[in-house]
């Protein structure tokens, strides 16, 4: 990008042109986090927290804050490959050493609504991502890949974690999709809608939460319970999206942003 482009954009996103849209959900004690199984004793992911300091009272009278406390994998978060066994091994795969290229790129968004309502367990397909993008054309090599569920418009927690006796029940990849994705389109990482980036049976399936598994065995990332896809273009967005800078941090809430042509809404 040259002094021109930039200054195009900063100009564009004064007049609004260029609209920023929020893809983030709000950091609650309600926040819905993932749970894992009983033989890892229930998971000990802390939900979110925040215990006041002061509120322009006794304990501090002109300034208010918080201390707060969560998981790394909590609301809308980020997937470094770390945070896998598969991607232990790579380089600059933390929160604190992933190339900061990772963080700003563009995004597509594949529409798989009607195939999620339809069926809580969907798993995109090779084929499903074929047909986008003999919509859309060919997926751009260093771009995200956003899925457009719906999923983040369930409002309780207990229809967004959606689970049953068999456990959880959301939409996911199969894995040949995962593979195809890192290897042949070389994407920077994939986001969803959901409490995670693997579909909510996924311990099922071979080999087990294959989004983890093989996105960050590429040493690709993840970017998980997204909210308003809606309001983004197939392609042509830019997505924002950087971690906390925790050392060897496996992962972290943060905020993730769009850029969008006020054209493409
Ligand atoms: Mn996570």
């Amino acid at each position: 990008m040259d002094q021109n482009s930039l200054s195009a954009l900063a100009a564009d996103l004064t007049s609004g042109a260029v609209r920023i849209v929020d893809l983030s959900v709000t950091l609650s004690s309600q926040t819905p986090i993932l749970v894992l199984p009983e033989e890892f004793g229930w998971g000990k992911s802390w939900p979110f927290s925040k215990e006041e300091i002061s509120r322009y009272d006794e304990r501090g009278p002109a300034w208010y804050w918080n201390n707060i406390c969560c998981g790394e994998h909590t609301g809308t978060h980020f997937d470094a490959p770390i945070h896998w066994v598969t991607g232990k091994d790579h380089q600059h795969h933390a929160t604190d050493t992933l190339p900061v290229e990772n963080f700003v790129a563009p995004c597509v968004v594949i529409d798989a609504v009607a195939e999620s309502q339809a069926d809580p367990d969907f798993l995109m397909t090779v084929d499903f991502v074929k047909q986008w993008e003999s919509e859309h054309g060919e997926i751009p090599r260093g771009a995200w890949v956003l899925y457009h569920t719906d999923w983040s418009k369930r409002e309780s927690a207990s229809d967004f974690l959606n689970r049953d006796s068999d456990g959880l029940h959301n939409p996911g990849w199969d894995p040949a999709t995962v593979i195809f994705l890192a290897e042949e389109r070389q994407i920077i990482g994939v986001g969803t809608e959901t409490v995670g980036t693997d579909a909510g049976q996924a311990s099922a399936q071979e080999p087990q939460f294959p989004c983890h598994n093989l996105m960050h065995g590429a040493n690709k990332c993840g970017l998980a319970s997204l909210a308003n896809l809606d309001q983004l273009p197939p392609t042509g967005a830019i997505l924002i999206a950087a971690p906390l800078k925790i050392e060897e941090g496996s992962g972290s809430p943060c905020r993730v942003l769009a850029l969008v042509g006020a054209s493409d809404q």
